[in-house]
């Protein structure tokens, strides 16, 4: 069952709809039961993880971050745990974001919008703050009241109330944000002697506002105007993934259930199981009815179906006519006007299979390219003036600033040789004519060196050079290329 108003993912083109609606502000109702208890269990272990990690420490070793999750932003690193990133290891950070892309097609394709329902940030904050509105302003009936009544002390009051608790949430976000790009304990130091700098409390500033707006005003206007994931992961459903449905064939004709009635007086006029009691649309965070079908503003949270269970089990009718389903599952009940016997979910079929084997391949790699990323680097850059230096033996000498950044938190060296030019010597400056020059750089250091490479006259104007750093202790090859210029 389709809702001819909404923008379908099954059903082709949207159909037209004004450009332009009016704000309407959404009472969300609480509500109990198995999807709301998930949503709560689920926030609190996001909300843990979120405030909990930037205090957690590991060691690194002398002079780097203690901090197990840093970006350290001015450095130009991202610590994770045993693993630091260098901005040359970006492709990592793309591996991850592809591997998060990719388990997100699969759940998507597997059990609709469930990461928007459950997981996504924006639906974690808007949850916190939807129950400090009810803690401070009663349940959806008592904030319809509140709205529609005078604007007198106890008003005031409760909407301060809200308004402050919103902007104590708002403000510890803002600022446990803030400790992901800095050293935590540092910060609170800094805080505590009022030596934070403008720009730190500038983003925590910022970090703070848009929580306070986004969770506490835009909310659902976010998920439905800002967000393109819902645009997107039209592509990624099928008739086969689990949506949150509302049973029509069991349901329908609706009206309210009267004291007189039975339920089989109710099937004997043709009526079905849904009394038209409102409560599922009274529990929807973005304030839609599931009963007109499938839409793009259903975030899958289930509280829907939370609502009308309980619906269900006062009036003594099974559960379950809102539920997650498959809208292949809704056709075959709907024909046979039967819940039983059950049919059976299709996971399993070619679009998840491509997407889990996807999730395997990106997974793979990104995790191979975290087990073997370089543990040095090195960048090469010649001399621009003079060109080459013709020496009082008659060699030809070229100089270089080799760029050498150590990737570990262990001291490295390195030993220098050099390649492709017949004949060359290389030295490090000042080090004097050493037959076996080395490099040395510290942990977690990028050093600079000048190196010179002297090789006899009458080779090409420019000849193919590579600079080769050969680690002392593990023996693994760093190298880099460049030229070798003579008259
Ligand atoms: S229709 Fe139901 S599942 Fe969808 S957003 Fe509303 S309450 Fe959540
Ligand atoms: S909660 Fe259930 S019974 Fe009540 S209106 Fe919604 S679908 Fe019908």
């Amino acid at each position: 069952m389709m809702n001819d108003h909404a923008h379908s993912p099954f059903s082709g083109a949207p159909a037209a709809a004004p450009l332009y609606a009016s704000h309407r502000k959404i009472h969300p109702k609480a509500v109990k039961g198995r999807f709301r208890r998930l949503k709560w269990w689920l926030t609190a272990v996001f909300l843990v993880l979120y405030l909990v990690l930037p205090w957690v420490r590991w060691d690194r070793g002398a002079g780097l971050p203690d901090q197990a999750v840093l970006f350290d932003l001015e450095a130009q690193r991202f610590y994770l745990f045993a693993a630091e990133l260098w901005p040359q290891q970006v492709y990592i950070m793309t591996g991850i974001m592809i591997l998060a892309a990719v388990g997100l097609f699969l759940a998507t394709a597997i059990a609709g919008r469930v990461w928007c329902g459950f997981a996504c940030p924006q639906t974690v904050w808007t949850d916190l703050f939807v129950w400090a509105e009810a803690l401070t302003e009663g349940d959806r009936g008592a904030r319809i009241r509140l709205d529609k009544g005078p604007r007198d002390g106890a008003y005031i009051a409760k909407k301060a109330a809200k308004h402050a608790l919103w902007l104590a949430i708002s403000a510890v976000t803002g600022v446990t944000a803030l400790l992901y790009f800095t050293d935590a304990f540092g910060f609170v130091a800094d805080a505590a002697a009022f030596a934070a700098s403008p720009l730190v409390l500038g983003w925590m500033a910022f970090m703070t506002v848009s929580t306070y707006l986004m969770a506490g005003f835009m909310r659902e206007q976010m998920c439905l105007y800002v967000c393109p994931w819902p645009r997107i992961q039209a592509a990624m459903l099928d008739d086969d993934s689990l949506v949150v449905t509302y049973q029509g064939w069991r349901g329908e004709g609706r009206a309210p259930l009267r004291k007189d009635q039975n339920h089989a007086e109710r099937r004997a006029m043709g009526l079905g199981d849904c009394i038209d009691c409102g409560a599922c649309v009274h529990v929807c965070p973005t304030g839609i009815d599931i009963r007109d079908g499938l839409q793009m503003d259903c975030i899958s949270c289930g509280l829907c179906a939370d609502a009308c269970d309980d619906v269900m089990t006062r009036i003594g009718q099974p559960t379950g006519l809102i539920r997650f389903d498959t809208q292949a599952a809704q056709a075959v009940k709907a024909e046979r006007r039967a819940e039983t016997p059950a049919v059976p979910t299709r996971i399993v079929r070619p679009r998840t299979i491509v997407y889990a084997l996807l999730l395997i391949i990106s997974g793979g790699l990104t995790t191979m390219g975290l087990v073997l990323r370089p543990t040095a680097d090195v960048a090469v850059l010649r001399d621009r003036a003079p060109l080459f230096v013709t020496l009082s033996d008659g060699r030809i000498q070229n100089s270089y600033t080799v760029k050498l950044s150590n990737m570990t938190p262990q001291p490295q060296t390195f030993r220098l040789t050099v390649a492709g030019v017949p004949g060359a010597a290389v030295t490090v400056a000042g080090g004097g004519e050493d037959a076996a020059p080395t490099l040395t750089a510290g942990p977690d250091r990028v050093e600079t060196a000048r190196i010179h490479v002297r090789a006899a006259a009458g080779l090409p104007a420019s000849t193919p050079l590579t600079v080769t750093l050969t680690d002392t202790a593990t023996g693994r090859v760093h190298s880099a290329g460049t030229v070798f210029l003579s008259p």
